[in-house]
């Protein structure tokens, strides 16, 4: 793999093609919000693809019924970074397990690997990024935020 010049709404172009039937027949509703002048990033694209592929997955499967998936891209305030947030309206994390879930091998699922979340830590820090993931506030789900700074 090797770092190229990409625009993030193209990355999420690229991944959406890969999920697509997938959360079509789940019946899915996808919202996007991508901000349009945003600069582009020096990126290993690959990894940062399978990263987000990844935060795809996990909010497919956290939902079950008349789910929604919104992905925006954003600036930070500060400028520095360019965000990308997921926010589901799935089951959510219980408060107990939310410092557990980037654990290699932490899953609560019957045949999950655990390791989506930890090599989405490791990608995202390896591009200096930062990653959170909070439950939401007013409605069911999950946000999960990721950070990659500018340059
Ligand atoms: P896996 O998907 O194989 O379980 P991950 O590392 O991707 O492993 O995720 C770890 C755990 O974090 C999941 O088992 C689940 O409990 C929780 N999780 C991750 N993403 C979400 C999400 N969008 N909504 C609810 N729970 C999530
Ligand atoms: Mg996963």
């Amino acid at each position: 793999n090797y770092y190229v010049s990409v625009e993030l709404n193209t990355l999420i172009e690229e991944v959406l093609v890969l999920i697509n039937s997938s959360h079509r027949s789940n019946n899915i509703s996808l919202i996007l919000a991508l901000a349009s002048q945003l600069p582009p990033l020096y990126l290993d694209k690959e990894l940062i693809k399978q990263a987000l592929l990844n935060l795809l997955i996990n909010a497919i499967q956290a939902i079950s019924d008349h789910g929604k998936i919104e992905i925006s891209t954003s600036l930070s305030a500060n400028q520095k970074y360019q965000l990308i947030r997921i926010k589901d309206n799935g089951e959510g994390i219980k408060k107990e397990l939310m410092d557990k879930i980037f654990t290699p091998f932490f899953t609560t699922k019957i045949s999950g690997t655990g390791l989506g979340l930890a090599m989405v830590q490791k990608i995202v820090s390896s591009h200096k990024g930062q990653i959170s993931i909070k439950n939401n506030e007013y409605s069911s789900g999950v946000t999960v935020e990721i950070a990659l700074p500018v340059n």
